[in-house]
């Protein structure tokens, strides 16, 4: 499997009041080309924090202190990475929301409340692909004037052309200062609402003309979730990270928008990075799984694998929390809490509530091991001599 995103030994420290929250402890996972990867773990483990230091979208006071976040954009060169962490500014926001895509698990934070839909899926064609855009006005004006010229038409494809010629040519760029004289490029913007109408036909949406003229508060939350997606798919990113885009939405909207990812994930996007508290979701979804606890990935396997074989003491516990149909009595939970990651527990963060903890695991943090193929854990069980404790 070739390798699409990577992380390597990613710390990331948030410093507030209260002290240093060590929110990542040195991640390091991969996410593959055509593959869904999800991370699970319970609130606070860091999911959220690990996809935002990948994005590099950590805001104060939070710092990414070390590591590396390299994308293997051709499959078949895995020796050539870029590494987001020693990249502009500039060159993020091109690959944000262009290369990388991100869905959220509120869409009304996601939405403008005073933009339109179509607007606001346009936007994002007309940020990232304009050039394309222009393209595609280009041929349809020179078409029509072929067909029957007209004044306009002309006037505005020799407006396209300078742009497409040179971006800041300055009588373009005068014109389009003024809203009254912005409207030669009027051609672009049917072209970029055709788009949004097209990706939401994509999205199963059936009446699309209709939906893109309303307004976020005039529609339903799981179809506000699928315009977040529509956005976010505009414009063909390689990887979609998903951070629990469906856990404010009631059960038969969440399974269907599983299921449009899945289906998109299929025909348009590579991969996609899915962030969840739900195993039954990373069953429905995923082909890989990571599982993260306090700041730290202690097991990585391929989804049936990690089901049928769990082997960290964590995964094992959470695979036991998980409500089944025909249980009786209570459910089993994990003893203890979250630890405070301004001052986690030393050696394995998992010891205090662990079963298995030896001596060693209070002092040294556990090195991640690969105990079968492609089966990767982090627990002192695994470590030579005490293997034989095995789960
Ligand atoms: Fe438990 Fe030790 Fe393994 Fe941590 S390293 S999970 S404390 S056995
Ligand atoms: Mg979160």
């Amino acid at each position: 499997m070739a390798k699409l995103v990577e992380s390597v030994e990613l710390k990331t420290n948030f410093y507030t009041y209260e002290g240093v929250v060590k929110a990542l402890n040195g991640v390091s996972m991969a996410v593959n080309h055509r593959s869904t990867f999800g991370l699970v773990g319970e609130s606070g483990c860091g999911k959220s924090v690990m996809v935002r230091s990948i994005m590099r979208i950590i805001q104060e006071p939070g710092k990414i202190e070390s590591g590396k976040v390299l994308v293997f954009f051709n499959e078949e060169r895995q020796d050539e990475a870029v590494d987001l962490l020693q990249q502009s500014e500039v060159y993020m926001e091109h690959l944000r929301g262009n290369q990388i895509s991100m869905i959220f698990q509120e869409p009304n934070a996601a939405l403008n409340p005073i933009l339109s839909i179509n607007d606001q899926i346009s936007e994002s064609f007309l940020i990232h692909q304009r050039a394309e855009l222009r393209e595609k006005v280009i041929a349809d004006l020179t078409r029509d004037i072929n067909a029957s010229p007209s004044p306009l038409k002309k006037f505005q494809l020799a407006l396209f052309e300078r742009q497409t010629k040179n971006p800041n040519d300055p009588f373009v760029k005068v014109l389009s200062k003024f809203p009254i004289l912005k409207r030669w490029e009027k051609p672009l913007y049917k072209e970029a609402t055709r788009r949004s109408i097209e990706i939401l036909g994509k999205l199963g949406i059936a009446n699309a003309e209709q939906v893109v003229t309303r307004y976020p508060h005039e529609i339903s939350g799981g179809m506000k979730q699928r315009i977040v997606i529509a956005i976010a798919l505009a414009c063909n990113p390689i990887l979609l990270i998903a951070d629990e885009p469906t856990s404010n939405l009631d059960v038969t909207i969440q399974a269907q928008i599983l299921e449009l990812i899945k289906e998109l994930k299929e025909k348009y996007i590579s991969s996609v990075l899915f962030i969840t508290h739900d195993l039954g979701v990373v069953a429905e979804t995923c082909d890989r799984v990571g599982v993260m606890y306090a700041g730290n990935l202690c097991e990585v396997a391929d989804v049936q694998e990690l089901f049928r074989n769990p082997k960290h003491p964590y995964t094992f516990a959470l695979l036991t929390a998980v409500p089944k149909v025909e249980q009786e009595g209570e459910l089993a939970s994990i003893a203890g809490s979250v630890p405070n990651l301004v001052d986690p527990p030393s050696g394995c963060r998992f010891h205090p509530r662990c079963q298995h903890a030896m001596d060693i695991c209070k002092t040294t943090l556990p090195p991640t091991k690969e105990i079968a193929d492609n089966h990767y854990v982090a627990c002192h069980l695994y470590n030579g001599a005490s293997f034989v404790r095995g789960l």
